[in-house]
């Protein structure tokens, strides 16, 4: 059960939050799980700082030559002239 004032992450059974004693809505807890129970901009970040994280470790996806030249054979149907 995520805390919708402070964000702490408490167990399903509590009713109020262990970190700012805020009164958990229940009725959400089926509903709103894991990633979409957060909020946008929280999401966002942690979306944002997986993606540098895949950078760094070169484990995200990147073109190489022969990649980018098929890609642009592909889009070049439909995209303009640049
Ligand atoms: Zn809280």
């Amino acid at each position: 059960m995520l805390c919708p004032k402070c964000g702490k992450l408490n167990s399903q059974s509590s009713n109020f939050c262990n970190n700012c004693g805020k009164k958990l809505n229940q009725i959400d807890r089926t509903s709103k799980r894991g990633f979409a129970s957060m909020e946008p901009e929280k999401r966002f970040k942690i979306a944002q700082s997986g993606g540098v994280a895949a950078h760094k470790k070169g484990s995200a996806h990147q073109f190489t030559s022969e990649e980018a030249s098929a890609a642009g054979k592909k889009g070049g149907k439909s995209r303009k002239k640049s």
